[in-house]
């Protein structure tokens, strides 16, 4: 099979029952999407929703035949990562256009390793970047690209994650009564609502400190599908702190959790999706008889950048 063939025929990823005490004494069933096993090689960062939200997008770039893919984040981004790991496996030239300063890090060594060039703009030329200024910059220096935007969020980004909600109704006897996966960009969360809205609820957790996740997700499927979704929330106080930031109740929670269940959590995205649910199982939020699917996505690499402050 070449890597075209297996990026689209690949087997859907598993789906676990999780048990555990506190969950079953308040009538709840959680299960996990494990895209963290959708992966072309163990410990490589295209996987989970980084394999979703890209798989159309290097559909799309081969079909017009652009063999430079162009893309940008900040210094730990999981989408750069994944993005310079799919040029390697596709055979294509990748450049990251990376917020602030020069720095070092497990992640743009490894995105370097793939062969992604790496360049570096101020945070204020960052701001700007989808200007025309800026972009014609960028094509001075490196010629024609197919653009991605930061976080990999776009139409064939929801169309993607879209088809990771298709696959849990198809692997579910009976639908859920939720689905929850934590928001970034919210981009993965918004492609998932359009394919699970008419079915059940959808909940996002977001890893980003303020109250604005709601709005970003509303506008973010009005401006690639032209409509308004209804049957999803998003929850915005379980950040530790802000992205990339850690509790101790955070680290805790983590390290139970790979005891109790057998399979770890980064503590960027999945750690806060995992303990918020956690949270507000304890709340009795949910109401008795709910059915809980919680996606793991994946990210796992980003664990070896967090060192000894797990
Ligand atoms: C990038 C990422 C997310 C966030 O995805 P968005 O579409 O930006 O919301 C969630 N989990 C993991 C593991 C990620 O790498």
């Amino acid at each position: 099979m070449d890597a075209w063939q297996r990026l689209t025929a690949h087997q859907p990823s598993p789906l676990e029952e999780l048990s555990q005490d506190t969950w079953a004494e308040k009538g709840i069933r959680l299960w996990v999407k494990r895209d963290d096993q959708l992966a072309w090689s163990p410990d490589d960062p295209f996987c989970g929703n980084k394999w979703r939200k890209l798989k159309y997008n290097l559909l799309e770039a081969r079909k017009r035949g652009m063999g430079t893919l162009l893309s940008f984040g900040g210094a730990y981004s999981n989408h750069i990562a994944a993005l310079a790991s799919a040029g390697r496996h596709f055979g294509l030239r990748t450049i990251g256009v990376i917020r602030g300063e020069e720095v070092d890090n497990p992640t743009l060594a490894r995105a370097r390793k793939d062969g992604m060039t790496l360049t570096f703009l101020s945070r204020d030329a960052f701001r700007r970047k989808y200007t025309e200024e800026v972009q014609q910059g960028l094509e001075q220096q490196f010629g024609d690209f197919y653009l991605i935007p930061e976080g990999g969020t776009n139409a064939l980004a929801l169309k993607g994650c879209a088809e990771l909600g298709e696959e849990i109704l198809e692997q579910t006897e009976e639908w859920p009564t939720c689905v929850a996966v934590a928001c970034g960009t919210g981009g993965t969360f918004a492609g998932l609502i359009t394919s699970l809205s008419a079915h059940c609820q959808t909940l996002g957790v977001s890893v980003l400190k303020g109250q604005f996740m709601a709005q970003e997700v509303a506008d973010i499927l009005y401006r690639h599908t032209g409509q308004s979704y209804t049957g999803w929330v998003t929850h915005e106080d379980y950040h530790h702190g802000g992205y990339a930031k850690l509790s101790p109740e955070l680290v805790g929670f983590m390290h139970r959790f790979l005891e109790e269940h057998g399979f770890p959590l980064e503590p960027i995205y999945t750690a806060k999706l995992f303990y918020a649910l956690d949270d507000l199982i304890r709340q009795d939020y949910f109401p008795r008889g709910s059915k809980i699917i919680a996606v793991h996505t994946g990210g796992l690499q980003g664990l070896a950048g967090f060192g000894d402050r797990l």
